[in-house]
């Protein structure tokens, strides 16, 4: 069983429409439930909010990521070690991933948040903000 992680999200005010949406998209996908929207807040909590966290830090570079833990609030960590699965590609042609004969799903290990970075699994490629932004918008 995995453990429930809460987030408590500052968002800018132009970014939190779009955010929101996105994030009603995860529900199903990556276990997101939004506890609490007001004004530009938002919490939730999943499972895996990997996936979720890099979507906010790609998408809304400037919103505060506090994670809640036992009623207190702390910074989201700079090591964030989950697996993140078939959701973006990795840019390395000769990976395993990449491979038209018999590819393997992508898989990356998460490096950070703040700034988004993820790491694949397979090949060790970085993957940064830039590819990252095209890859999630
Ligand atoms: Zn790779």
């Amino acid at each position: 069983m995995q453990e429930t992680k809460r987030f408590v999200v500052k968002l800018p005010p132009e970014g939190a429409p779009s955010i929101r949406r996105s994030l009603n998209a995860l529900t199903n996908v990556h276990s997101v439930k939004i506890e609490l929207e007001k004004g530009d807040v938002i919490e939730f909590s999943s499972t895996s909010p990997s996936y979720a966290l890099l979507k906010i830090a790609v998408l809304s570079p400037t919103s505060v990521i506090r994670e809640r833990k036992n009623g207190m609030e702390r910074e989201v960590p700079d090591i964030f070690p989950e697996l993140i699965e078939g959701i973006v590609t990795c840019s390395n042609k000769n990976c395993i991933t990449a491979q038209p004969k018999e590819p393997t799903k992508p898989k990356f290990k998460v490096v950070s948040i703040k700034p988004p970075k993820i790491q694949c699994f397979y090949c060790g490629r970085y993957i940064e903000q830039a590819s990252l932004i095209s890859q999630l918008s």
